[in-house]
C-alpha cells in the first residue's frame, strides 16, 4: 500500500490546486473580485503561477486560495495540504515543532501553519444554537496550563480555563474563558444553546444554586447562580456538603439534571457529564501530544491564542470524529 502522502496533489503543485479548486469550487470558477462565474479563465503560460485565473469581466487576477487560510503565503500549497493532512489525522496532536521538522520548514513557519490551519477549525460566528427540544447539551469546565502571572498553588486559580459545550449525538464547542463565574460562562451558554434543551452537568456550584433559602436570597442577586461560592460569611457550611439543588440554568433551559462528583456519582441513569468528559480526556492528550507537558508560556498573548486554538482542534476533532478515518483515508487518499 502506497503512501497517503504519495498522492499528487501532496508532491505537486499543479494537482495541489486542482484538488483545491475541487473543494472551493466545485461547479468552476468564481471570482473573489466581482463574483463572475462565466468569464473565468485559467491562465497557462510557462511563466505563470500555479492555479492562476483571470477575469474577463473585471480584468483581474486571482487564484482559489483567496478568501482561505492559504491566502498570502509563500508556502507552497501542497505543502500545506501535507500540514493540514498532518493535523487531520493526528488524534492526539501534533506541534508546531514536529511539523516543521516533517515537512521541511523552519519553526516559525511551522507554527504560522498550524494556527491557520486550527483557525479554519473554528465554528463561524452566527452559528444556530445547539441542542433544542429533546436534546441533551452537557456542560464542563476544564484548567489546563499555568497564567504567565501566577505561580502554581492549590486548586485551579493558576490555570487557564476552557468551558466546553457537547451535544450527545452531535456537535461540541469549547471557549478559552477568563473564569468559571457565572457571569463568565452563562453569557456563552445562553447564546450557544437552545432554551428547549436539556443541560446536564456536574455539581458544580456555577450550575446549581443551593436548596437552602438562606442561599436564595444570595443566589437570586447574583442572576440565580452561585460560582465555587464559599458560604456567605456568618455560615460555616461547606458547599460540597449542602444537598445542592439546580434551581439556576432551570430558569433559562427546559431542565437541568447533574451529577455529584463530589460523592462519587458519576451516573445516574440518563443523567451524567462523561460525553464531555471524554471530550476532555482527547483534548488532554491532544495538549500532551503536542507539548509533552502544557507549558508556561513567557507571552500571555501566545498561550491564550494556543490555549484556544487547542480548544478548538478539540471541539473539531471531536464534532467531526466520526468522518475523521473517511475524511483522511478516503476523501484525501482517493485523490
Ligand atoms: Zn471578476
Amino acid at each position: 500500500m502506497a503512501s497517503v502522502l504519495n498522492q499528487p496533489f501532496f508532491q505537486d503543485e499543479d494537482a495541489a490546486y486542482a484538488k483545491l479548486e475541487s473543494f472551493v469550487w466545485p461547479n468552476g470558477a468564481v471570482c473573489p473580485h466581482c463574483g463572475c462565474t462565466d468569464r473565468m479563465r485559467k491562465m497557462n503560460g510557462t511563466a505563470t503561477r500555479p492555479g492562476l485565473y483571470k477575469c474577463y469581466a473585471c480584468r483581474k487576477q486571482s487564484r482559489v486560495t483567496i478568501g482561505t487560510v492559504f491566502e498570502s503565503s509563500h508556502v507552497k500549497l501542497h505543502v500545506w495540504l501535507q500540514a493540514v493532512y498532518l493535523i487531520c489525522s493526528s488524534k492526539k496532536g501534533i506541534s508546531s515543532n514536529q511539523l516543521a521538522r516533517t515537512l521541511g520548514v523552519t519553526v516559525k513557519t511551522g507554527w504560522f501553519m498550524s494556527h491557520r490551519i486550527r483557525e479554519a477549525m473554528a465554528s463561524s460566528t452566527g452559528l444556530p444554537p445547539m441542542g433544542g427540544e429533546g436534546q441533551v447539551v452537557e456542560i464542563d469546565e476544564t484548567f489546563i496550563g499555568q497564567k504567565t502571572d501566577m505561580s502554581k498553588q492549590r486548586g485551579y486559580a493558576h490555570k487557564h480555563a476552557v468551558l466546553t459545550l457537547v451535544e450527545r449525538g452531535g456537535t461540541s464547542r469549547s471557549f478559552h474563558v477568563d473564569g468559571t463565574k457565572a457571569s463568565d460562562l452563562l453569557p456563552i451558554i445562553k447564546a450557544n444553546v437552545d432554551p428547549k434543551t436539556h443541560i446536564m452537568t456536574d455539581e458544580a456550584g456555577q450550575y446549581s444554586s443551593v436548596l437552602d433559602q438562606k442561599f436564595a436570597a444570595y443566589a437570586t442577586k447574583h442572576d440565580g447562580l452561585l460560582l465555587l461560592m464559599p458560604p456567605p460569611p456568618d455560615e460555616d457550611l461547606q458547599c460540597n456538603e449542602l444537598l445542592v439543588q439546580d434551581t439556576s440554568l432551570k430558569k433559562h433551559f427546559a431542565g437541568h439534571d447533574f451529577v455529584q462528583h463530589g460523592k462519587g456519582e458519576y451516573v445516574r441513569g440518563e443523567v451524567h457529564s462523561n460525553t464531555v468528559e471524554g471530550l476532555y480526556s482527547v483534548f488532554k492528550r491532544g495538549t500532551k501530544g503536542c507539548t509533552s507537558t502544557a507549558p508556561r508560556s513567557t507571552c500571555t498573548a501566545t498561550w491564550r491564542s494556543s490555549t484556544s486554538v487547542a480548544g478548538t482542534q478539540s471541539s473539531w476533532a471531536w464534532t467531526t470524529r466520526s468522518g475523521l478515518r473517511r475524511h483522511c483515508a478516503g476523501l484525501w487518499a482517493s485523490g
